[in-house]
């Protein structure tokens, strides 16, 4: 679904603009989602194995039409995050965190400790906080929950040192590194390879997965008013910059526009991401992606702090108006298009990519036949992920496209599938995944 507004429109116009466009898109075809990973209570082991194959990958399922426009749970605050800033009244406050009191108009920073080494020697990470002059909403920032994903750790740092603690409405808080045992190791995981983005809200008794993604949601998270989560593809894979977000959710959808020009994925997040738990707590969350792991990728870096900064005007909580750009397209489906064979894999599209059905999205050569196999985009849409030139395996997940929704409309014969097929047709999984 493509939605193209001028700069000039105002949110509320464009965020109802949005809402019909989500009610249109219902009537039309089932969206792509995330399956449940069920964890059997929280934060108590997942039964499956948590290894390299299993643990990274989110399933895809096909929502029921009726779920995007079905009410979620009531945000507890009685205040739209849209209207947090204008309606707060007084003076702010001083911010208590990790029993500290940051004074309005300051901005410190805080050691916050989950775990211990095997040693006992705690395992701290550093929590930066800028508490506004004024009053407003609290916006969270947290990045490398997967330890290998290092876009995010300087998105948090550039955005959190450009902000002026005696012109903020609100306050900021970033955690750069929550996952640092996986930070320093290099690792997507923690030591006892676990997935720690699917343990949350946590539980203080169950694994040490558990125990920190608890510790995380009780001190640092359970401040927010809002929360974004970077991350960024996995497993030498890389995403265009996008936010993937739950646009059924009011307040997510005014979080999702307030980046301005950043692609947006719909997508209803899996059960032990932050994301998913955030929400739930009343806590409106967003996962922005961007670029891939173990790297320091500088033009996806400055695309998410433009995006965060953005954000920061359109909620008001800085006076600097910043409009970015275009809001870019709305994806509401999304598929992987695969490998049928081995081999080398070479790309013939680079992310962002506009591809048309039956285009070229690479080629595939066997090393000793020296036969080739193509990959063909399937619909019609933009490329927003794709794996990096690699050899890989038949059913390799290689490119990401996001669908065009009137490519969808225009070919209903393509959407007869049942939802059953469409689990077949992209083997129940989405790789590279990252969140
Ligand atoms: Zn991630």
């Amino acid at each position: 679904m493509s939605v193209n507004c001028r700069q000039a429109e105002s949110l509320s116009r464009f965020r109802t603009l949005l809402a019909a466009l989500c009610l249109l898109c219902a009537g039309n075809f089932a969206l792509a989602g995330e399956t449940a990973v069920e964890p059997s209570g929280n934060g108590v082991d997942l039964l499956q194995d948590t290894t390299f194959d299993e643990d990274s990958r989110s399933s895809e399922t096909s929502a029921a039409a009726e779920d995007l426009v079905e009410a979620v749970p009531a945000h507890p605050h009685d205040v739209p995050l849209a209207d947090a800033v204008t309606t707060a009244e007084g003076l702010a406050e001083p911010l208590r965190l990790l029993e500290q009191d940051i004074a309005p108009g300051t901005a410190q920073r805080l050691a916050w400790s989950a775990t211990e080494l095997f040693e006992g020697v705690p395992v701290s990470t550093p929590v930066l906080v800028v508490n506004g002059e004024l009053p407003g909403p609290t916006l969270c920032l947290t990045a490398a929950v997967h330890g290998d994903e290092l876009n995010g750790i300087e998105m948090v740092r550039r955005v959190l040192h450009d902000i002026d603690p005696t012109k903020l409405s609100g306050a900021v808080i970033g955690v750069p590194i929550v996952n640092v045992q996986g930070f320093r190791r290099g690792s997507r995981y923690l030591p006892d390879r676990r997935d720690l983005n699917r343990y949350f809200p946590g539980n203080p008794n169950g694994s040490a997965a558990a125990r920190i993604a608890h510790a995380l949601f009780k001190d640092v998270v359970a401040h927010c008013d809002a929360l974004i989560d970077l991350h960024t593809g996995s497993f030498e894979r890389a995403n265009l910059p996008q936010i993937r977000a739950d646009l059924r959710n009011p307040d997510v959808v005014t979080l999702t526009l307030g980046f301005g020009s950043m692609v947006v994925l719909h997508s209803q997040p899996t059960v032990g991401t932050l994301r998913h738990a955030a929400t739930m707590a009343g806590i409106p969350a967003v996962t922005v992606e961007a670029g891939g792991p173990a790297q320091l990728e500088l033009a996806e870096v400055k695309h998410g702090v433009k995006g965060i900064e953005t954000l920061l005007s359109t909620l008001g909580m800085v006076k600097k108006r910043r409009f970015w750009g275009d809001p870019e397209p709305v994806y509401y489906r999304s598929t992987w298009v695969r490998a049928d064979n081995g081999g080398i894999l070479l790309a013939d599209v680079s992310l962002g990519s506009s591809v048309r059905k039956g285009d070229l999205l690479g080629t595939i050569t066997d090393p000793m036949s020296n036969a080739s196999t193509q990959l063909r985009s399937p619909y019609s849409g933009r490329i927003i992920g794709m794996a990096r030139n690699q050899v890989v395996m038949p059913g390799f997940a290689a490119f990401h496209v996001g669908i065009q929704a009137e490519d969808v409309m225009l070919e209903p014969e393509e959407e007869a599938v049942s939802e059953n097929d469409r689990n077949q047709e992209t083997g129940g999984y989405v790789d590279g995944m990252s969140e």
